[in-house]
């Protein structure tokens, strides 16, 4: 903007000038509307006198011509009317008549005398005819009175001057103008006037035409008078506009200079001062007066003078037309503000620097805010660090809140730059509070242990009731921290105070606490919300502590319950063997008894005996089965078999019961049914035996059926149907639980445990199936249970062994074979060695494993047998040693088939056995079915059995 503060304003008179051009355009045009018709009236007014005088001349010479010629004397004798055709008429008239033709404008000329009468004519040049047609003669007659004279004819005899008519004058023959020359005579009287009349029209048509003129000259006048006026007007109202434009805007600068927030000065070339803004004064620290006795380097930071003498000069010497920069002034007090400045020059038309304009705004404020803005994207960034590093740290997986508490005291304090870091966990119902951790920034320490009553912050406490932390800016006075500023803030100088509380799920557990020491702190949201997080990953820490102890207790649980589970099996391992062996001792040896030469009563009380001790190795048999399966000791096999061939087996192990009480038995296998199955025969056996001897078993009369059909969802579905004394419907729900009978009393009538069912159940549900019942009592039980098909019939291996009874088998003779036996029980020692021999083959007996070893180390034996428990060295230690010592040359690469005995046929105890490098176990009580089986598989010479005698089961 061109326009400077210093410009002069406009003066008042100017502006008014300038205030209403219609008005001054109305005078204007007013004043040249007077101003031409003056100047076109006097031309007019000249014109016309002019002309008037042209003609009054030319009357006058015209008259006094006429005059000259006139013939005086002879004017003087024509005194009569009749001497019209004198010759002194004519000689009179003659020259008169020379200048009308020579003078056309002239109409008359003529002569009158004064006489008493009045005005007389006496020679009129005028021919005596009616030249314009009215009927009158033109000539005027002689001596002929001359009406209504014009005065000046008068005036002319009296004056004896030459006069003339005043104005054009009008008569019957025309308008005219006339001049009047007194002629006298040789005496010097006057003789006549001689009239000379000008046609006049002739005048009042030029007057005419210059009147026009006139008018038209006016209106050009008032035509250029409006025009003028119109000019007049727009210029004036364009003039105005212009100033307005100016004055709006030297209105605006200065409302901008004197009010606006920048400081703004106008600056000689000199560097003086010419104007400052209040803002720049405000800026600057002093007045107007103050600063017109300084330089603006005086006020400048020493450290910016050079940039900005070097800017100033660039501009001086016409390289730009001004200069940005940011600055810093040095005010009154000495205080530094930063501000940029923005300096532009004014040039004068001849290109000289007229003056500077410099605006400066304060940027202190921005520059401070900045700085704050930067600072806190600083510590968010460090927050942000520190959480994440903490969420990563293992000793918050870990719940080692101790080692976390470490690092988040000291990763806070050092991201924060808080004096103190520290975190509290309450203890004993939260009476007190012990420091875990305390980082002290400056010295870089950490410590641990104080103490402090939760009686001293019990404000903080109703504080946290409703909020999350405490944020003390002045805590020394803060209600919320009153308890503890004595005893615990002021001897620390502490003297602002954000604690957080440490709460997971819904407990809280302790304090995360940033103290600050010396000058009072403002907490920030942001600070806030990150000791928030801290305090949240102390707690998860916390709860994952909570939980590794759960879990450690759980696993101390869970090994205690597996020791237990591991010493009842052992004990149901020992015990097994502990009954198992004397039952064994006492069903052989009734066998064997039966087998010697008895009276009718012994062998009555042998047979008594034998199904006592049968019927109790059943009881004892449910009652391990039951154990084990409630232990979750028993496992199923899944491989293939001929499930035909079990069932049959089964029914064929029942028959001679059924044949005592002559009830039909019959297995009926369903064509569609597969009979290859996989799964575990035995147990399916026994499940089958169990249901069918109880069919049996409540039977008196008529016929029992096991029948497979095939059910829904690929499982076969096994029956058991009997026509016996059936079960009421109150007690089917309950009979597959244990030790229940359908009716107590039948206990005594029919025997059992109650556990057969139950232990059915479990089976059954083990091998994947379903069991049930339908009974109607007095009318039969049918007992069912499910099996799962197999997806594709499974190819066996082998065979199933045939069917035999067991009283089936056939002694065979192997004498050559030589078996070692090593069982410390005499009974099982005399048992066995009985049957071997009965098979024909050569026993040697040892009582404990390291004889066995001995023994089998100095001889070469086709089969031994081997108890597990033994004294000195048990089986499993034996059979090592017998396998080493086979592996070594000594050995001679051969391999003694190792037969387990034992009466825990747990799957464990099978691997073990296999583990320690036996080939196969027996189940204690050793029955001659399965020790035969042994033989056949270990001894294959040896097809031959041991001989019926022990047959138990
Ligand atoms: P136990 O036969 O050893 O008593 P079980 O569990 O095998 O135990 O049988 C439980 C009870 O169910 C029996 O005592 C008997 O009352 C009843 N029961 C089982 N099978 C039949 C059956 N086929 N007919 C009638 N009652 C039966």
């Amino acid at each position: 903007m061109a326009t400077s503060p210093h410009t002069p304003a406009l003066r008042a008179s100017e502006r008014g000038r300038f205030a209403r051009p219609a008005l001054l355009a109305v005078v204007t045009a007013l004043a040249f509307l007077l101003g031409a018709a003056a100047c076109e009236w006097m031309l007019y007014v000249t014109a016309r006198e002019v002309l008037r005088q042209t003609i009054d001349e030319e009357l006058l010479a015209t008259g006094r011509l006429a005059a000259a010629r006139l013939d005086v004397a002879a004017h003087a004798r024509l005194v009569r009317e009749d001497q019209l055709n004198d010759p002194d008429y004519v000689a009179v008239v003659a020259p008169f008549r020379e200048l009308l033709s020579a003078l056309p404008h002239i109409r008359y000329i003529y002569t009158a005398r004064q006489s008493p009468e009045g005005v007389r004519f006496a020679v009129d040049a005028a021919l005596p005819v009616d030249s314009d047609g009215d009927g009158v003669i033109d000539q005027a007659g002689l001596g002929e009175i001359y009406e209504d004279p014009d005065p000046a004819v008068l005036e002319s005899f009296s004056s004896d001057e030459q006069t003339l008519s005043s104005e054009p004058y009008t008569d019957k023959w025309g308008t005219f103008m006339s001049s009047f020359t007194p002629v006298r005579d040789a005496a010097g009287r006057i003789e006549c006037v001689v009239g000379v009349d000008s046609d006049a029209s002739v005048y009042l048509g030029r007057i005419a035409q210059m009147r026009r003129a006139l008018g038209v000259g006016l209106v050009g006048a008032l035509v250029g008078s409006a025009l003028v006026g119109t000019g007049v007007f727009l210029f004036q109202r364009s003039r105005l506009r212009a100033v307005r434009v100016l004055q709006l805007n030297e209105a605006r600068f200065r409302g901008f200079f004197d009010h606006g927030m920048a400081g703004m000065a106008i600056l000689a070339p000199t560097g003086h001062w010419l104007e400052v803004n209040e803002a720049l004064c405000e800026l600057v620290g002093y007045t107007r007066e103050q600063l017109r006795g300084l330089t603006p380097g005086a006020i400048t930071h020493a450290d910016d003078r050079t940039r900005e003498d070097e800017a100033v000069a660039a501009v001086t010497r016409g390289d730009h037309d001004g200069y940005s920069m940011e600055k810093r002034f040095v005010r009154r007090d000495g205080t530094v503000v930063h501000a940029d400045l923005s300096v532009r020059c004014v040039r004068s038309d001849d290109g000289s620097i007229d003056h500077f304009v410099a605006v400066a705004v304060d940027t202190t404020q921005s520059k401070h805010a900045k700085e704050v803005i930067l600072a806190a994207l600083r510590q968010s960034e460090a927050s942000l660090r520190v959480i994440s590093q903490v969420a990563a740290a293992p000793a918050l997986a870990g719940g080692q809140v101790e080692e976390l508490a470490r690092l988040v005291t000291e990763q806070a304090a050092l991201a924060t730059d808080i004096e103190r870091v520290s975190v509290w966990m309450f203890e004993q119902d939260g009476a007190i509070a012990r420091c875990i951790d305390l980082y002290e920034h400056p010295a870089a320490r950490h410590t641990a242990g104080a103490v402090l009553k939760r009686a001293d912050f019990e404000n903080e406490f109703a504080a946290f009731k409703t909020s999350r932390y405490v944020d003390a800016h002045d805590a020394l006075t803060d209600p919320r921290t009153r308890g503890y500023v004595e005893p615990y803030l002021r001897p620390r100088g502490i003297t602002s105070l954000l604690d957080v509380i440490i709460r997971t799920s819904g407990r809280d557990l302790g304090i995360l606490c940033f103290e600050r020491v010396g000058r009072p702190h403002h907490w920030e949201p942001r600070e806030i919300s990150f000791g928030c997080q801290l305090a949240d990953q102390i707690g998860i820490a916390i709860l994952n502590r909570e939980q590794h102890q759960a879990t450690l207790e759980l696993m101390r649980a869970r090994d205690e319950a597996q020791a237990a589970s591991r010493a009842k099996s052992e004990f149901l391992a020992v015990m097994s063997h502990e009954i198992r062996t004397p039952m064994n001792g006492v069903i052989g040896f009734a066998n064997l008894l039966a087998d010697t030469t008895l009276d009718t009563t012994q062998l009555k009380f042998v047979g008594t005996i034998k199904s006592s001790a049968e019927a109790l190795l059943h009881v004892i048999n449910d009652i391990l089965d039951f154990s084990k399966i409630e232990a979750g000791h028993v496992e199923i096999d899944h491989e293939p078999f001929n499930a035909r061939d079990v069932m049959a087996a089964a029914v064929a192990v029942l028959q001679p019961r059924a044949d005592e009480k002559k009830l039909s038995l019959a297995l009926d296998w369903g064509d569609e049914v597969p009979r290859r199955w996989v799964g575990d025969q035995d147990r399916l056996r026994q499940v089958v035996l169990n249901l069918a001897g109880n069919a049996i078993k409540y039977t008196r009369q008529g016929a029992v059926l096991v029948r497979i059909l095939p059910d829904s969802g690929g499982f076969a579905r096994i029956s058991i149907v009997d026509t016996g004394i059936g079960i009421a419907p109150e007690a089917q729900s309950r009979l597959f639980n244990k030790f229940t009978q359908a009716d107590s009393s039948m206990t005594r009538r029919f025997g059992g445990t109650g556990l057969g069912l139950a232990i059915s159940r479990q089976l059954v549900e083990l091998m994947g199936g379903r069991i049930g019942l339908e009974s109607e009592p007095g009318r039969g039980s049918t007992f069912w249970f499910t099996h799962p098909l197999p997806a594709v019939e499974p190819a066996l291996e082998a065979p199933a062994a045939p069917v035999e009874a067991d009283s089936a088998a056939a002694p065979g003779a192997a004498g050559r074979h030589r078996v070692l036996l090593a069982d410390d029980t005499e009974v099982n020692q005399v048992l066995i060695v009985e049957m071997l021999r009965r098979a024909g083959i050569r026993v040697d007996v040892v009582a404990d494993g390291a004889e066995a070893v001995r023994r089998a180390t100095a001889h070469a034996y086709d089969l031994i047998l081997m108890d597990c428990q033994m004294p000195v060295m048990d089986g499993f230690a034996a059979t090592e040693a017998i396998r080493a010592h086979e592996a070594t040359p000594a050995g001679g690469g051969r391999h003694t088939p190792i037969v387990a005995l034992t009466a825990d046929v747990q799957a464990a105890t099978a691997e073990r056995c296999r583990a320690a490098g036996m080939d196969d176990f027996l189940t204690k009580p050793v029955r001659s079915q399965g020790l035969r089986e042994a033989l056949r598989r270990w001894l294959p010479a040896a097809a031959g059995a041991p001989p019926a005698g022990p047959s138990p089961a």
